[in-house]
């Protein structure tokens, strides 16, 4: 295999050059305003799209996370990083966030939380909320 070539600090791909990529937002799914240059990948490998590459929240979620905490519905018993979500998406004001949820620290600090299925729906957020 050939080795990729150093370009201005990028180990260029031999089939992809700069091998581009469009950011996913890991909070809401949606393709940042920003380009990853991913260059040489392992096995000279395409950048992938549609990939979430790390948890800094694009320009609308930073904003809404201002504002309040970022609630996404999960099925229930998924827990870690990347949990298998169900569609719920709502933001709440930290204040109301603090009334509904003991313990909510961890998720104020994050400015996001988890919520599995059975507890969503047993708080009663609605499923659909028209954002952006
Ligand atoms: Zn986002």
């Amino acid at each position: 295999m050939k080795k990729g070539v150093m370009t201005m600090g990028i180990l260029l791909s031999t089939k992809h050059g700069v091998n581009p990529a469009i950011p996913i937002c890991y909070f809401c799914g949606n393709e940042k305003n920003e380009i990853i240059l991913a260059g040489r990948l392992s096995n000279d490998a395409e950048a992938p799209k549609n990939a979430v590459w790390d948890f800094a929240p694009c320009d609308e979620c930073k904003k809404l996370m201002e504002q309040g905490i970022i609630l996404i519905s999960v099925k229930d018993g998924q827990s870690g990083d990347n949990p298998y979500r169900t569609g719920g998406w709502i933001v709440l004001k930290e204040d109301q966030f603090k009334r509904i949820f003991k313990n909510s620290d961890e998720a104020v600090k994050k400015r996001c939380a988890f919520i599995e299925d059975s507890a969503w729906d047993t708080i009663g957020l609605p499923r659909m909320v028209p954002v952006r």
